[in-house]
């Protein structure tokens, strides 16, 4: 009641809601979650996935294609990816690497560091089945100054 109250004396300015922050014009992040979730995970995650980032930010400034953030336990992928040239590998394996960060969170070393992509990590990474062609496509994506993954 309070916050009621407090809303409707101070109203917030309303952000325009997206009903399905999940479809893209291309891609359809829940669709490819859920095949990633199959294929790898037996279906046990359940994250929120949305899109993310200005679809027409300039391909020189650094971008991350994908983020997992830990507090809101949530998936975003940067909107540059929802375009027809992007295979669905790739962008399937950088949702498989953001589930991963849910599935390995990072570890204290002795140091006090943390360790973000560790070894089980990595290893777990690598038994993604188009890992090597993602590779090769992630170089190309460097070379063009693209920030890869986070
Ligand atoms: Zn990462």
């Amino acid at each position: 009641m309070i916050t009621r109250l407090f809303t409707w004396l101070f109203p917030q300015p309303k952000k325009p809601v997206r009903k399905k922050p999940h479809l893209g014009e291309t891609y359809n992040l829940k669709d490819l979650f859920d095949s990633v979730n199959a294929d790898y995970f037996e279906n046990k995650l359940r994250l929120p996935i949305f899109w993310s980032g200005d679809k027409l930010a300039k391909p020189k400034t650094k971008i991350r294609l994908g983020s997992y953030h830990i507090k809101q336990q949530e998936i975003r992928i940067h909107r540059i990816l929802d375009h027809p040239d992007i295979p669905s590998y790739f962008i399937r394996f950088i949702i498989y690497h953001e589930m991963l960060h849910h599935v390995h969170p990072p570890l204290i070393r002795k140091s006090g560091r943390r360790a973000i992509h560790h070894a089980q990590f990595l290893h777990h990474e690598k038994q993604f089945k188009e890992y090597d062609q993602v590779q090769t496509y992630l170089k190309d994506w460097k070379k063009k100054a693209f920030k890869s993954l986070s």
